[in-house]
């Protein structure tokens, strides 16, 4: 059966038409489904007994259910979900002093290989599907509300387990009703995806019409390296990447996309490195994500040092580049891509 979730707000519009309603059922039924929680057709009382039994007939309310959770002294709190078909992904919620953010998971395992990442030890098993997605949101938001009604999902970012933009449209089919008024009605600001570089993906997303926001894994200044890190390099180097990024900042009427860069003692981490990225990244007006790594150490892939890292972000501030370092969550609680789910699948 059908999930009711599985349906954008046009398509919902177009199925109602289709079985003789009017359009108005659509905005009736997002209301209950994201405003109103319900988890049941008997509970939206403003449709007829009858329509409600058809509803019921052909559709049902599947979201991944929540099977373990963990909440860090930090407050953030990491959830494992279980599909359908008995697969699993993660999700964390993060509190920052302007909201709580969900960083949500887009597939079953990544195919992308890179070598700093624990999502990529679990191959992917399929794609998400966009009630999948919607369900982690959802499954955070109930549960802030539940502890206080005022409280509520802010932001959204597609930085989970997963490469968004190999699984495309059933992303944007979830990021269309995280923003819709109708459905959660998170602003476009308030939301990002992060790639791993899928060219062909960022050209798509630059034509979209969207306000969402659009951040790159880079992790490296030159092709060589960023090759040894992430496989899918060779079939969209940085010579075709950056180019692409420029036409997405034209295509985009001029969003800044954020380039993340996971420092990693001794390999990426040299101020000659710094201006190697400089140099780079100059002419597509990003900004910059340094992330301390979280120690593979398997790999011998180790963390910068802080003095390190500061260095490293003065120079690019000093060169006029916006440049942040990102604040860690949960590290008392596996909080760390994938870390969660391969643990559990070990045991
Ligand atoms: N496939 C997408 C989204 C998932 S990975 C992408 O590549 O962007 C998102 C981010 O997780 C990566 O950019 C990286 O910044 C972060 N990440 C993965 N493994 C990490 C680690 N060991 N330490 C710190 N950050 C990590």
């Amino acid at each position: 059966m059908k999930s009711i979730y599985s349906f954008s707000y046009p398509e919902l519009e177009q199925e109602m038409l289709s079985l003789g309603q009017t359009r108005y059922r659509a905005k009736q039924i997002y209301a209950w489904l994201y405003k109103r929680d319900v988890t049941s057709f008997d509970e939206m009382t403003d449709i007829s007994k009858a329509f409600r039994e058809e509803l019921k007939s052909r559709y049902d309310f599947y979201v991944p259910e929540c099977t373990l959770r963990q909440e860090s002294k930090d407050g953030t709190i990491k959830s494992l979900f279980r599909m359908k078909d008995g697969e699993e992904v993660e999700s964390v919620l993060m509190h920052y002093v302007y909201g709580y953010a969900v960083c949500v998971s887009s597939q079953v395992g990544c195919n992308m290989s890179c070598a700093f990442c624990a999502s990529g030890l679990l191959k992917k098993k399929r794609n998400l599907l966009p009630e999948e997605m919607m369900g982690q949101v959802l499954s955070y938001d109930r549960l802030l509300k539940k502890k206080n009604p005022d409280l509520r999902v802010s932001h959204v970012v597609v930085m989970g387990t997963g490469e968004p933009f190999d699984n495309y449209d059933n992303v944007l089919s979830f990021l269309r009703n995280v923003n819709s008024p109708f459905g959660l009605d998170i602003g476009a600001r308030h939301i990002t995806v992060s790639t791993c570089g899928i060219i062909p993906g960022i050209l798509r997303f630059g034509k979209e019409g969207l306000q969402v926001n659009l951040a790159i894994s880079l992790h490296a200044p030159d092709d060589v390296r960023r090759e040894k890190l992430m496989p899918i390099d060779r079939a969209y180097p940085l010579t075709e990447l950056i180019p692409a990024v420029i036409q997405y900042y034209k295509d985009s009427g001029g969003r800044r996309c954020t380039f993340e860069y996971v420092l990693i003692k001794d390999f990426n981490d040299s101020i000659a490195d710094a201006k190697k990225l400089y140099d780079l990244i100059y002419p597509t007006h990003g900004f910059v994500n340094l992330i301390p790594l979280n120690p593979v150490k398997e790999k011998g892939l180790f963390r910068s040092d802080e003095k390190t890292i500061d260095a490293f972000h003065n120079y690019l501030l000093s060169k006029g580049i916006k440049s942040t370092i990102r604040k860690e969550f949960g590290s008392d609680i596996d909080a760390a891509c994938g870390q969660l789910r391969a643990k559990h699948e070990r045991k």
